[in-house]
């Protein structure tokens, strides 16, 4: 698929709307195993990404989404900050404008091995990892109906950390007192699967 600026900006700001508009739940969740601040920051990183929305889709799609993860780096803050903008960072350095779907699994394999240093984290540890690895897989599955299957995976995987014990982050420090709530990081994750998937479904 091409990903031409009015696809990148109806990415972006699909993206931001949908983070922004689910914040209030993000934080919710944080203030139960974390201290509460996950979408705020989330919100202020997103609304930064809105605003400048023009200038980023106006680059190539590579050179975008670096913007994007420089955003996200400068604005977020907190452990989410970082890790997300070495996401979208890792996927600019390995994105084109045109994108085949085994592009985009490479490129979100190495940005998930980025977050995974950065987070010296791995899977079953209640993170955002918890979300993108399942998404991960479903991607490299492609086929029919890929982007429903996302969605529906992500939500999955974000409500599978509920039982988990958290071993990075600040719900870490909770031990067996962080088992039965959603990471608020793997929800922002399936939020974010879930606008790029809708995005996907218009080129079908
Ligand atoms: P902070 O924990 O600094 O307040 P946020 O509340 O914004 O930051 O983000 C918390 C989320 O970040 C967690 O729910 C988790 O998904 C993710 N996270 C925290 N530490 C790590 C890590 N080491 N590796 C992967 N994800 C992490
Ligand atoms: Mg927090």
């Amino acid at each position: 698929m091409m990903i031409d600026r009015e696809t990148r900006k109806r990415l972006f700001e699909t993206v931001a709307n949908r983070v922004i508009a689910n914040a209030d739940e993000l934080t919710d969740l944080d203030r139960a195993i974390g201290d509460g601040d996950h979408g705020t920051n989330m919100r202020r990183g997103f609304e930064a990404v809105l605003a400048a929305s023009d200038e980023l889709a106006a680059k190539s799609f590579g050179e975008s989404l670096k913007g994007v993860g420089t955003t996200l780096v400068m604005k977020v803050g907190g452990a989410s900050g970082p890790l997300y903008g070495t996401l979208f960072l890792t996927l600019g350095k390995l994105l084109a404008d045109d994108v085949s779907q085994e592009q985009l699994a490479d490129a979100f394999a190495a940005a998930i091995e980025a977050v995974k240093a950065r987070g010296k984290s791995e899977a079953g540890q209640k993170t955002m990892l918890d979300v993108c690895l399942p998404v991960l897989a479903v991607l490299r599955e492609g086929g029919a109906g890929l982007p429903a299957r996302l969605k529906t995976t992500a939500k999955l995987a974000a409500e599978h950390t509920i039982p988990m014990r958290a071993i990075r982050g600040r719900a870490s420090f909770l031990g067996e007192r962080s088992i039965g709530h959603m990471d608020p990081g793997a929800r922002s994750s399936a939020l974010i699967v879930d606008a790029v998937a809708d995005v996907m479904e218009g080129f079908a």
